[in-house]
């Protein structure tokens, strides 16, 4: 099963309609990697507002995919 860490900036409802919210997912190993990649992806995020979260993704085994919010 991958797991990626994913980090989505939630824009305002009025801000949505003239931007793209800045987005990044990458595969990590464990948590662990995933908060070690965090410390490096999350500066670019600064100042907004986002959700951080892990995907256990099981498509490739044709399984649900699942997510944990990072904290
Ligand atoms: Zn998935």
């Amino acid at each position: 099963m991958k797991i990626y860490l994913e980090i989505t900036e939630l824009l305002s409802e009025a801000d949505s309609l003239i931007l793209q919210p800045l987005s990044m997912r990458v595969e990590v190993i464990d948590r662990d990697d995933a908060l070690a990649k965090l410390l490096i992806l999350e500066p670019f995020f600064a100042g907004r507002i986002y959700k951080k979260q892990l995907h256990f993704c099981g498509h490739a085994e044709g399984l649900p995919c699942t997510t944990e919010e990072v904290l």
